[in-house]
């Protein structure tokens, strides 16, 4: 997978990513990443980008003419580039969005930055905007982490343990529940003994049974539209009883 990052924050971006798992992606050149400053496009004095925005309104625009130039010059002999902004006024970002976007082969990802891009740099260049969440951020570097972080594990052979992508929170659309390492006792707690059962049916149940609690507790939403399973459904009348009593 290809991402080309425009931003005027390129070393946010190349820093970040050299940690971890994507660090490795990139060095096992799973994924490349190359960055374009919109700065570098300017004819202004000082590679100025930014101007007031017409109307009136508080704060500054990035200019249409660096931006689209630095865009095109990302997609610049790629057959088949897709092209997203950043934005809060986007499509939620979401785990499913994740698997739709890892499937693509080359991202370009533009991140705004002041009050955000003049309409035209959206209505020419950008396929898609996409919101990592319902608050205003002061740049689009930071969800751009998020969603190349989010879709890089989805890439074949970027997490080591596929079983451990497919098992991850979401992806049965629950929460996942909770988890123990050694020791079995502490002064902090003991780990519940179904875990040290050996008994896996009992155990798979049991974690269902922690994921439909934790999820109802935390994202009651998750559950609304849920086509429960007939064992999801036990559980569940099993939750509520256990509640009323
Ligand atoms: N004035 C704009 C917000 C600009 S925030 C408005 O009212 O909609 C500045 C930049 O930060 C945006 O251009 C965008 O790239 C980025 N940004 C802020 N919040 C974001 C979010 N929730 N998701 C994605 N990008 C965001």
């Amino acid at each position: 997978m290809k991402f080309d990052v425009v931003t005027l924050f390129p070393e946010l971006i190349m820093d970040s990513v050299n940690h971890g798992i994507t660090s490795r992606a990139l060095k096992d050149k799973k994924i490349s990443l190359k960055t374009y400053n919109p700065r570098l496009f300017s004819n202004r004095k000082g590679g100025q980008i930014d101007d007031h925005p017409f109307g009136g309104g508080p704060g500054m625009l990035m200019q249409a003419e660096p931006v689209i130039q630095a865009l095109k010059e990302a997609k610049k002999n790629s057959s088949n580039p897709y092209t997203i902004y950043m934005t809060p006024q986007g499509k939620p970002f979401n785990q499913s969005k994740a698997i739709e976007f890892s499937k693509k082969e080359h991202l370009v990802i533009l991140c705004g930055r002041y009050e955000g891009v003049d309409q035209r740099i959206i209505d020419t260049e950008i396929d898609e905007e996409s919101s990592v969440g319902d608050f205003v951020l002061s740049g689009g570097e930071i969800p751009s982490l998020v969603l190349i972080d989010a879709i890089s594990r989805f890439l074949e052979g970027v997490v080591g343990d596929p079983k451990s992508v497919e098992t991850d929170t979401f992806s049965n659309g629950l929460i996942k529940y909770p988890q123990y390492t050694r020791p079995e006792l502490s002064e902090f707690g003991d780990v519940p003994k179904v875990l040290l059962s050996g008994d896996h049916k009992l155990i798979k149940r049991w974690q269902l049974k922690q994921s439909l609690l934790k999820t109802r507790k935390n994202r009651p939403d998750l559950l609304k539209n849920r086509d429960f399973s007939e064992e999801e459904e036990e559980i569940m009348e099993e939750i509520i009883r256990e509640d009323e009593s």
